[in-house]
């Protein structure tokens, strides 16, 4: 058995079509608009949210006589007032790897601007097993042995019925799928596998303070303590009303602006 920690990949982000857009501005009358946003994803919030009211520059609608400057106070603002379709627009890729099983079934809950393609386990055959071994395990050396000992004999379980069922000589790949998919129900639900997970920043604040939450799963805790850390640094004009208190060794991620 390996043991393993919860991998964060961030693959893929919104970005600008900077000539679509300097078009689009000409087109309302703002063509010297210019947004000091730390990111494309960040600029593109702050776009689609200023073409409601017209809001890139005063007096382009007569009812608006004074505008918000800057990026973080914009975006602080629609967060504060929960305008939160606007978040909706930006969307990240992230690919989440050696989480088990246990933290994939909890993040395909999250059904609202999220997409989801998780590693097969009909097609991808078992043999060395991956886990992340929850604190109460590693800190008890008969736990330890338990846990280390079970993970083991699953592994065994899966090379013997790959031998029984002579799978390697299956010329059928139909048949190598069946089987696959039989032995894998002798996995355990702690079983280290990969997940990709697209969200937009809407969804991304609602996973962070759910799954960090201190009465969430530790395993998940620690994912979206990584994702938070990640996300933070990389548009801090979205996640700047978070305050971070460390909760048994784990970030807690909170915000005075949380809608349920
Ligand atoms: C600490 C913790 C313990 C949990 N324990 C359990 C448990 O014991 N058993 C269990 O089954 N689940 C459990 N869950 C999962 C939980 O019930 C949710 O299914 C999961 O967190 C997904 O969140 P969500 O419903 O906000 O969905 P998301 O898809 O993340 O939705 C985001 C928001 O969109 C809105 N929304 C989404 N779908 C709809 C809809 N159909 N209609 C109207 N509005 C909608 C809601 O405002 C929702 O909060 C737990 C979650 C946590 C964090």
């Amino acid at each position: 058995m390996k043991e393993v920690k919860p991998r964060v990949f961030l693959v893929g982000e919104t970005r600008i079509i900077e000539s679509g857009l300097k078009d689009y501005l000409r087109h309302v009358g703002a063509p010297e608009w210019h947004t000091d946003a730390p990111s494309d994803a960040e600029a593109l919030c702050e776009v689609m949210g200023r073409l409601c009211y017209r809001s890139f520059e005063p007096g382009l609608n007569p009812n608006v006589t004074k505008v918000r400057e800057g990026n973080a106070p914009y975006l602080a603002n629609i967060i504060r007032v929960g305008h939160g379709s606007v978040l909706e627009h930006s969307v990240l890729n992230f690919i989440f790897a050696d989480v088990s099983r246990v933290v994939t079934h909890e993040l395909v809950r999250h059904r609202q601007g999220t997409a989801v393609s998780q590693e097969s386990l009909r097609f991808v055959r078992l043999d060395a097993l991956s886990a992340y071994v929850p604190t109460h395990i590693r800190e008890s050396e008969q736990g330890m042995e338990i846990f280390v000992r079970t993970v083991e004999q699953l592994e065994a379980l899966q090379r013997e019925l790959a031998e029984l069922f002579e799978i390697d000589r299956a010329e059928n790949f139909d048949l190598k799928k069946k089987l696959t998919s039989a032995f894998r129900r002798l996995a355990p639900i702690g079983l280290a596998t990969t997940i990709g997970w697209s969200c937009n920043f809407r969804a991304l604040r609602h996973v962070i303070e759910t799954r960090t939450d201190p009465h969430a799963e530790e395993e998940i805790r620690f994912l979206f303590g990584q994702v938070y850390e990640l996300v933070r640094e990389r548009y801090p004009n979205i996640f700047a009303d978070y305050t971070v208190e460390m909760v048994d060794g784990l970030p807690w991620v909170r915000t005075p602006n949380r809608k349920v």
